[in-house]
């Protein structure tokens, strides 16, 4: 984090307070900053705007919301950032509030609540996304839809080479925002890139991911160059995943294993892997939440298929993850992508995960193959199915969840399921390549 200033220098002209809404825009309204003045708190937004899907500027009557009612969208500036892309514009992510609380369908919000009904248990999460995209052709110079830059494969030097400039300033300007890059290499599709952020606490991580995708398509665009996040866009190469790994946390030490206990996992880590697994089929709805999000989870492309964990495995949607001595520090969950609200994500994880810590739930073996070379009737005796096949099914099963809804609350569930059901009628019938074309730069 950077301080914040007491006095403005000449060149910050600009605060942006951000929000991302239920369709996993980033928005911000920017307020000019006036010397001498106190740092502004807040700006006024349209309650309406949790109700707005992805394809067009207008609410959806059956989120519950309308043109009329106003939010007041408040500053956290223990989240201020300069942002070196954008000279003279400084940023703090927003909570919305309403009526002096935070507001019901407040994402930030949402996870927030997560993160205190986890604290209750004296627990904590710490995160991260691990984020991949795609590097494309500025879209001027496209003649039909997007092309790549390059034909270079997984982690190739020359790829490296050839990015060099472009990933030196991402990179110099994330670390400037006070985020840590651990570790960078192009990823299998041409192209592709893969960025990792070190882990922090669950809301800084939310926090992080929305500046880092911010970042990404900013400092591409400065070099000329398009980027997109989205699930899928080439039909036959590889998808965009942003799993999200995660550690329980308690008073201050990483609860996740315990080298003494079954598959070296601490007995609270079992229950919260079993309360995700058992909520994965409805919390992609929020995590996998575009119908381009069913292209990319398909068997044998390392985005987590079949509802199913195992140790070291990276065809099961949970994977967990074991360091060189066989201690466990982190757990991965595959189904989630950049389309997807990362507070919404986040907080879905952390209810599903609690409810498995509530009710004891129980943790199966570890499946140790590939779900993809299993026979349907192994996979059958194993009792493993394949997850959602396309957004409708995920609605569907979030829709019969009453603990995710009930987490997400009365307002946020009613206004969340709105905007996808009316997203998922739209998209449903258009083909990859119309779906990418409205798509392609909004993640
Ligand atoms: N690109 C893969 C996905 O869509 C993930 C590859 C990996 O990092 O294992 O999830
Ligand atoms: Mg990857």
């Amino acid at each position: 984090m950077n301080p914040i200033p007491h006095v403005f220098p000449d060149e910050m002209e600009f605060l942006r307070i951000l929000w991302c809404d239920n369709a996993n825009i980033i928005r911000a309204k920017a307020i000019y900053l006036q010397e001498g003045e106190d740092f502004p708190l807040k700006v006024g937004i349209g309650a309406g705007q949790q109700g707005v899907p992805v394809m067009y500027d207008g609410i959806i009557e059956e989120s519950g919301l309308s043109p009329i009612g106003e939010i007041q969208l408040e500053a956290d500036l223990s989240t201020f950032k300069e942002l070196d892309y954008a000279p003279g514009h400084v940023q703090v992510m927003g909570y919305m509030i309403k009526d002096g609380k935070i507001w019901s369908c407040c994402p930030r919000g949402f996870l927030k609540k997560m993160i205190i009904n986890l604290k209750k248990i004296n627990l904590e999460v710490k995160s991260s996304f691990e984020n991949e995209f795609y590097l494309l052709k500025n879209d001027s110079e496209q003649k039909k839809g997007p092309e790549i830059l390059e034909e270079t494969p997984f982690a190739s030097t020359y790829s490296m080479n050839i990015n060099h400039e472009f990933i030196r300033e991402l990179v110099d300007s994330i670390n400037n925002q006070g985020m840590r890059v651990e570790q960078y290499y192009p990823e299998s599709g041409p192209g592709q890139q893969e960025i990792t952020i070190k882990y922090d606490d669950a809301l800084v991580s939310a926090d992080n991911q929305i500046s880092f995708r911010d970042t990404v398509k900013a400092v591409a665009h400065l070099h000329g160059i398009q980027s997109s996040f989205l699930p899928k866009i080439f039909s036959q190469k590889s998808g965009n995943g942003c799993h999200i790994h995660l550690s329980l946390w308690k008073n201050d030490e990483n609860k996740t294993g315990d080298m003494d206990n079954e598959y070296g996992l601490s007995s609270q880590c079992k229950q919260f892997i079993a309360g995700i697994l058992k909520h994965l089929p409805a919390i992609m709805a929020i995590t996998t939440p575009t119908s381009n999000s069913y292209r990319r989870i398909k068997p044998k492309t390392w985005s987590g298929a079949f509802q199913c964990w195992g140790i070291d495995n990276r065809e099961a949607a949970i994977r967990v993850i074991s360091e060189e001595d066989g201690a466990v520090k982190h757990v991965e969950i595959k189904t989630v992508d950049a389309s997807s609200n990362p507070y919404l994500a986040l907080g879905a994880i952390i209810a599903a995960g609690m409810d498995g810590l509530k009710n004891s739930l129980e943790l199966g073996k570890p499946l140790q193959e590939d779900p993809g070379n299993m026979s349907p009737s192994d996979l059958a005796k194993r009792k493993i199915k394949l997850l959602p096949n396309n957004l409708g099914e995920a609605i569907y099963h979030l829709e019969n969840d009453k603990i995710i809804l009930d987490a997400l609350g009365k307002d946020l569930s009613k206004a969340y399921l709105a905007v996808k059901k009316a997203e998922w009628e739209f998209f449903k019938d258009l083909n990859l390549g119309e779906e990418v074309e409205i798509l392609l730069d909004k993640f």
